[in-house]
């Protein structure tokens, strides 16, 4: 395979990163310094924004595994300009959610993918809870795991193997579950 086709350093890498420990929620950054900025200063009012949704509705996955992690980076691209684009994530472990008494509901996720679908869950956050969990992400001093332009170019090549419904219109079945 030819290598990504980027000269910027920091996305010339294509390790597939991992995740642990297993499971953990994964919200999906704006910016990856709209966490990093807050998490530097302590500033948990500020991290909070990472949560802001519609109703009070923070979107979030659940994953099991450095599969489903590596399917999910590709599917999240789905509505994007790009579909390499770097992805950046914020682990949340269900211990933390259990921590501010938030319980996740699954519930439907937009992107075509099966796993994803099946993997979405809303956390309903107000303006307090959303302090509340980004304190305890701070004190755990939680970092933003990114996915580079590279790093998702080297997924989406599996995900288009397998066949998953976000990158791969043709497909009839897919790896990540289910048929069409
Ligand atoms: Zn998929």
């Amino acid at each position: 395979m030819s290598s990504p086709g980027t000269n910027s350093e920091e996305d010339s890498s294509s390790h597939l990163p991992s995740l642990s420990p297993y499971p953990t929620f994964l919200r999906k950054l704006t910016r990856k310094n709209n966490w990093d900025n807050p998490l530097r200063d302590c500033d948990p009012q500020k991290a909070s924004k990472v949560f802001v949704g519609t109703d009070n509705v923070t979107s979030v996955y659940l994953v099991h595994d450095d599969i489903e992690l590596r399917r999910i980076a590709v599917a999240m691209n789905q509505y994007r300009g790009s579909m390499t684009e770097k992805v950046d994530l914020l682990p949340i472990r269900p211990s933390e959610l259990d921590e501010i008494g938030v319980l996740p509901q699954q519930t439907p996720s937009d992107l075509s993918c099966n796993l994803a679908k099946k993997l979405h869950h809303d956390l309903e956050l107000d303006e307090q809870a959303a302090v509340a969990l980004s304190r305890v992400l701070i004190e755990a001093q939680r970092e933003v795991t990114r996915w580079t332009t590279g790093s998702v170019s080297k997924a989406l090549t599996v995900s288009r193997e397998e066949g998953c419904f976000s990158v791969n219109p043709e497909s009839r079945s897919c790896a990540c579950g289910g048929q069409r």
